[in-house]
């Protein structure tokens, strides 16, 4: 008889955007005179930079000739990405990469879900709290995880992020093998600078372990002494992989395009992890669309660079507006200034959902509960610059209404 993977089974409901989605329905069919303005989604909402679609064009247009037409590409992705990606991303900041250290992708979710592959499942993974669930869900999936008692999963190390550590994960007291690290931070917005990092790398080459590095948001990064890559540091190569998409930086959500750096010199047990990702993808992927990594290259074209740096910049504004705005009503925030997330501190000692539903039912604005993202998220919410100006305006107005 056939068996389903029971570590499926396993796995607690994710409720967390669907109960916001339906609260939100519930007070909008309540109140249909009153608008309610969302400012609780990821998801990014000025349109793809001009240069970005011309490039896909042209591709297109190629596609429809006989001389231009590209069946199955290398599933790692073409050359003009993937020197392109080294070039911008990596050269342009001193670090040296090779373009076979680069795997273009179709997500940073699925390559952060995928890697799982490639180890081995007796590691110990830690993860911080509150977190991206990707990590921990396809970590449950493929039996990593343990079981999942009392809102916890028995073979985790979660690493708190809280108010008193300044929401960056402390180096764990027992030895871990794998640390998913994301900066700058969702759901919390906070970036680690050099030295804090340096602290993770060293951990990381004294234990064996090894890092997995989420920079989907390094383009909001402003800050001097914020890394944009890991590899920024001396010494990571031998002990991290890094994602990194193009959804956040340049609109692509929909259109889907990504990356993942895994370096020649990432060896345990003196196996190249460079040729098992190499293996697996080659096995389970068949590349991303042509037509899209051409619309990927010209982000890095001048006109490129410079619209999606425009977009970066209408977001970050937006996170200022909330920043500022819940600031001058009493609350105490973290993050927004080199990431387009804001974590915000209830007043009042209020639980995450009951000032979610406060909001909701008082300003006619919906919010996301940080407890959502993991128990240490308890008392704090999270706001998003991905709605329009206007919008986040009057949001803001409407919620510091609320809590004079
Ligand atoms: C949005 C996001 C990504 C990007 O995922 P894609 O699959 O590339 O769209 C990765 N990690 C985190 C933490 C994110 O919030």
């Amino acid at each position: 008889m056939a068996k389903v993977n029971d570590n499926f089974l396993k796995l607690p409901g994710s409720y967390l955007f669907s109960t916001v989605a339906k609260k939100i329905s519930a007070y909008q069919e309540t109140n249909p005179d009153k608008e309610v303005i969302k400012i609780s989604i990821g998801d990014v909402t000025r349109p793809l930079a001009k240069a970005v679609v011309s490039a896909m064009e042209r591709a297109v247009n190629e596609m429809g000739t006989s001389e231009g037409f590209r069946g199955y590409g290398p599933e790692q992705g073409y050359d003009f990405l993937r020197n392109a990606i080294v070039k911008n991303d990596y050269n342009k900041r001193g670090i040296d990469i090779a373009p076979d250290e680069i795997f273009v992708s179709d997500g940073a979710k699925s390559d952060c879900g995928n890697i799982g592959d490639i180890f081995s499942v007796d590691n110990l993974v830690a993860v911080c709290d509150p977190v991206y669930p990707v990590y921990i869900d396809t970590n449950a999936m493929s039996g990593r995880a343990g079981d999942f008692i009392n809102g916890r999963w028995s073979n985790l190390v979660y690493m708190p992020c809280t108010e008193e550590n300044g929401f960056l994960p402390q180096l764990p007291n027992e030895k871990v093998d794998i640390i998913y690290l994301c900066f700058p931070n969702n759901p919390t917005g906070v970036c680690a600078t050099y030295t804090e990092l340096k602290k993770w790398v060293e951990y990381a080459r004294e234990n064996k372990a090894v890092i997995l590095y989420d920079s989907a948001y390094e383009a909001f990064i402003t800050d001097k002494d914020v890394p944009h890559s890991i590899y920024e540091i001396e010494g990571t190569k031998e002990v991290a992989i890094e994602f990194r998409s193009f959804s956040k930086t340049a609109g692509f959500t929909g259109t889907r395009c990504a990356y993942t750096v895994v370096p020649h010199e990432l060896r345990l047990d003196g196996v190249e992890l460079n040729g098992l990702w190499n293996r697996r993808q080659c096995t389970k992927f068949n590349g991303v669309p042509y037509v899209i990594q051409r619309g990927a290259q010209a982000v890095y074209s001048d006109e490129g660079i410079r619209e999606c740096r425009e977009n970066i910049e209408y977001y970050l504004n937006n996170a200022s507006i909330i920043r500022k705005g819940l600031q001058s009503a009493g609350l105490s925030v973290y993050g927004g200034t080199n990431a387009p997330y804001i974590w915000a501190k209830t007043p009042d000692n209020m639980g995450s959902w009951e000032f979610f539903d406060f909001v909701l039912s008082e300003a006619g604005v919906g919010i996301t509960p940080g407890v959502g993202f993991g128990p240490s998220g308890e008392g704090f919410v999270r706001l998003t610059a991905f709605s329009t100006k206007e919008n986040t305006e009057e949001a803001i107005k409407r919620i510091q209404k609320i809590l004079k």
